[in-house]
C-alpha cells in the first residue's frame, strides 16, 4: 500500500450504514475511518425503532445509535466525530477534507451520508406529532382513534395514508395541487378507502398545539383558511440527500441519489455507497445496516485486487 495513503476505507456518515461498515470493515482487517457528527445518524430522531429484528419495543434511536457505535468502536474503527467538508478522488485515492481543514487519504470510500425530509415553511416547524416514516411512527396511534393528516400527492404520500388507514379512524390526504402524482392502483385504492378523504388544492400553513400538534391551519382555494384537528401529521414532501461533501464527478439519480452496481459500487472505481444515500427501494435501519455490511465486503474485494492484481 502507497505510504502517504493511512487508511484502506474512508466512511462518510455514522448512521446505522456507516456504523456498520466500520464494524465488518474492521473485522475484514480494514484500517477505517468514520466521518460524522452524530453517532447513530438519522435514528436519533426514532423514538421507538420499529421493524429491526430482535429489538424489543421501545427501544430508541438514540439507544440503538449508541449501542452500534460502542460495539465499532470497540472493535477498533476509528470515528473522528466530525464532517466531512469535502471528499475527492485522484490517482486510485480518496482525499477527504475535515471541516477543521484536515485532510485524511484512503484507497477505498463508502458513501453513507443519507438523507434528510423536508418540512414545510411554518414557524415551527419541528414539533412533536410531526412525522415522515408510517410504518416506523403509525403504530404510536394505533388504538386511539386518532385522525391523521398526511400531505403529499405521490406514491409515498398514498402509502403512508392506505398504512395509517388501517388502524386510525380517519386520515386526511392533504394536496397542495389538484393533480395527483400517484400510480392509478394507488389514486384507486385510495378513492375506495372509506376513512381517507382527500383534500386537493389545499395547503398545510401552520401548527397549533402545546407540545404536540393538536390542530393544523389548512387554506383551500375558493374555501379559505380553516383549522383541523389532528392527532399527527405525516409529510411526504420529499427528502434532501445529503451529497454536498462529494467533490468528484459521480453517477446519481435525478433526486441526487448515488447509483450502484450489485456490488454497491458507485460510477467511481473504490467508492461506494450505502444507506438512505444510495438509489434504493426502502428506507430503514435494517437495510442500511445490510447496505453498510455488503459495501464493507465488496470494498475490501477491490482492495484485495487493486493491491494484489
Ligand atoms: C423520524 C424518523 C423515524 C424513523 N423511524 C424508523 C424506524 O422506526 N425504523 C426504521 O427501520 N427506520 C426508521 N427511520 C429511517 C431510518 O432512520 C433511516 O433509514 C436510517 O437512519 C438510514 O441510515 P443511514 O446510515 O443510511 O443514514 P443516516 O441515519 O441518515 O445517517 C447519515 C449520517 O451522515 C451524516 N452526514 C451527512 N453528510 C455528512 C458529511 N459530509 N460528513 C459526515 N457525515 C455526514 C448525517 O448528518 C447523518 O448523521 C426513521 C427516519 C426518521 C427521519
Amino acid at each position: 500500500m502507497m505510504s502517504e495513503i493511512k487508511y484502506d476505507l474512508m466512511i462518510l456518515g455514522a448512521g446505522p450504514a456507516g456504523i456498520t461498515a466500520a464494524l465488518y470493515g474492521q473485522r475484514l482487517g480494514l484500517k477505517t475511518i468514520v466521518f460524522g457528527d452524530i453517532p447513530g445518524g438519522s435514528s436519533y430522531m426514532i423514538e421507538h425503532l420499529a421493524n429491526f429484528p430482535g429489538l424489543i419495543e421501545g427501544t430508541s434511536g438514540t439507544q440503538f445509535g449508541t449501542m452500534a457505535f460502542q460495539q465499532a468502536q470497540k472493535e477498533g474503527a476509528n470515528f473522528t466525530l466530525t464532517r466531512l467538508e469535502s471528499l475527492s478522488h485522484n490517482d486510485n485515492r480518496f482525499v477527504g477534507v475535515d471541516v477543521d481543514g484536515k485532510e485524511s487519504k484512503a484507497l477505498s470510500a463508502i458513501v453513507a451520508t443519507g438523507r434528510v425530509p423536508k418540512r414545510l415553511a411554518v414557524s415551527n416547524p419541528n414539533m412533536g406529532g410531526v412525522h415522515f416514516c408510517s410504518i416506523c411512527d403509525g403504530p404510536l396511534y394505533r388504538g386511539k382513534n386518532a385522525t391523521l393528516a398526511v400531505v403529499g400527492s405521490d406514491n409515498t404520500a398514498a402509502q403512508h395514508a392506505l398504512t395509517l388507514a388501517r388502524t386510525a379512524d380517519k386520515v386526511l390526504l392533504i394536496c397542495r395541487s389538484d393533480t395527483l402524482k400517484m400510480d392509478a392502483v394507488h389514486k384507486d385504492q385510495i378513492r375506495q378507502q372509506k376513512n381517507i378523504t382527500l383534500m386537493t388544492n389545499t395547503e398545510v400553513s401552520g401548527y397549533d398545539g402545546q407540545k404536540y400538534v393538536e390542530t393544523i391551519a389548512v387554506t383551500a382555494k375558493e374555501k379559505g383558511q380553516q383549522d383541523l384537528a389532528v392527532d399527527g401529521i405525516f409529510l411526504a414532501i420529499g427528502w434532501r440527500p445529503n451529497i454536498s461533501a462529494l467533490n468528484l464527478e459521480v453517477q446519481k439519480t435525478a433526486e441526487g441519489y448515488l447509483e450502484t452496481n450489485e456490488k454497491l459500487m458507485t460510477s467511481v472505481p473504490g467508492l461506494f455507497a450505502a444507506g438512505d444515500i444510495r438509489d434504493t427501494d426502502m428506507w430503514q435501519v435494517l437495510t442500511a445496516c445490510a447496505d453498510g455490511a455488503r459495501a464493507a465486503k465488496y470494498a475490501a474485494e477491490y482492495l484485495e485486487k487493486l493491491t494484489h492484481p
